[in-house]
């Protein structure tokens, strides 16, 4: 019988990589590049496993570098052991790790996939797609300070990126990421869109910053066009349910169904139609496949989020959105956004909206040593940046509901160190 592997070290490495531009959302703003922090889990016969996450810096290296005392000697295979052992539930409310559990979850499933010899969508079940579909992700961006390229204000500037997006990499379903400008201006940009490819589908969502009859406004107001969804329109599952009452467009949510707890509410009292499933929120890909068993049996809609991604986190998307029989929609990625990733081959390629998902054993991704040292390098340099902070807005403070918005008409460009 075959021995039992043994992590026998955890690394993690925060890096920085560039974004096309700037892209301007409802709390803030993702100023130029995303913060990722790779995770590294290695075993005691030298197989490495990758993990993601969101953010980072030396408390992330930290943090991770502190699960080496719970892990270290742990059998990567028994995953549902170590969700109890760092992520008990009653121990997370002094300390919540379900982020960091996700990326040591995606880390043992890809050590597990290389030592079995298959790729993670058969430990989940086996894939019943070979391609994923994603979604444009259409936002309003500040121009890239460094090239004055990339503005996306003007409804001519929306209509003529979603074209391009469409041109390049084939999608036939357009998120509209918004609550940046006053509601009535982004009506209009998204009817523009919505009125740009007849036939193809769109979604819209403005980050909850919406007051309950703002977002029922909206909502009758976009009941005639091809929607997938309505995307958070109003922060919590209450102002959810008042929304539906009055709006017939599903609505779908990222935001207030995150884990089973509401899950369960919002199948007791239904809030919301389609759940928004993120493998870094929900704990790993193995959590988004139970919650996406219970929405099917509850026949609510599923789709896959996207938090920001590089490769790794981009490989847990598609095994996910491989193995989940309903998936009714999409998936999201902020992906084309980037200039670059740290996986070797560069970035995953596109194909008719699709990505192929890795037919290689684990995550089917390894890491290019000299993209990740160069990034490193980028992240020491540059630090973080607050996410829900506007560059271009000094002062301003993201409330909900909001009333502060940005003007349409604004044009100056932003500094953004770099
Ligand atoms: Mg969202």
């Amino acid at each position: 019988m075959k021995q039992n592997m043994k992590i026998r070290d955890i690394r993690a490495t925060t890096v920085t990589v560039p974004l096309e531009a700037p892209l301007r959302h409802a709390n803030g703003c993702h100023w130029g590049r995303f913060v990722r922090t790779i995770v590294e889990v290695e075993t005691d016969n030298g197989i490495i496993g990758l993990g993601e996450m969101g953010g980072g810096g030396e408390s992330a290296e930290a943090v991770f570098r502190a699960m080496k005392g719970y892990l270290v000697g742990h059998d990567p295979a028994r995953i549902e052991e170590m969700r109890f052992l760092i992520a008990n539930p009653t121990a997370s409310l002094y300390n919540n790790r379900t982020q960091i559990l996700a990326a040591l979850e995606f880390a043992c499933l890809d050590i597990l996939g290389q030592a079995w010899g298959v790729p993670v969508s058969e430990i989940l079940g086996g894939r019943l797609r070979d391609r994923v579909p994603f979604a444009a992700y259409c936002f309003f961006r500040y121009p890239d300070p460094a090239t004055g390229t990339g503005e996306v204000r003007t409804i001519d500037q929306v209509l003529k990126n979603a074209r391009a997006l469409k041109q390049r990499f084939g999608f036939t379903s357009h998120k509209m990421k918004a609550g940046v400008f006053p509601p009535d201006y982004e009506l209009a940009a998204y009817r523009a869109l919505a009125s740009e490819f007849p036939g193809d589908s769109y979604r819209f969502d403005p980050n909850a910053v919406w007051s309950t009859e703002q977002a029922i406004r909206f909502g009758q107001a976009i009941e005639g066009l091809r929607n997938d969804y309505l995307e958070d329109p109003v922060y919590g599952l209450n102002g959810m349910r008042r929304t539906r009452e009055m709006v017939r467009v599903p609505l779908a949510t990222n935001t207030v169904v995150v884990n089973f707890e509401q899950l369960a509410a919002n199948v007791l009292d239904t809030a919301v139609d389609v759940i928004l499933l993120d493998t870094t929120f929900w704990g790993g890909i193995r959590a988004c496949v139970k919650a996406a068993a219970i929405c099917e049996t509850f026949q609510l809609g599923v789709a896959v989020h996207s938090s920001g991604e590089l490769g790794i986190q981009l490989a847990t998307m598609l095994h996910l959105g491989a193995v989940i029989p309903n998936l009714s929609f999409a998936a999201d990625a902020h992906y084309h956004h980037l200039k670059d990733d740290v996986i070797q081959g560069g970035l995953m390629r596109y194909e008719n909206g699709t990505i192929r998902v890795p037919r290689q054993p684990g995550l089917g991704v390894k890491l290019d040593r000299e993209k990740l040292r160069e990034y490193s390098e980028l992240y020491k340099r540059l630090g973080g940046y607050p996410y829900d902070q506007d560059p271009g807005r000094p002062g301003w403070t993201p409330i909900v509901p909001n009333d502060r918005w940005a003007d349409p008409k604004d044009d100056r460009p932003v500094s953004i160190p770099y």
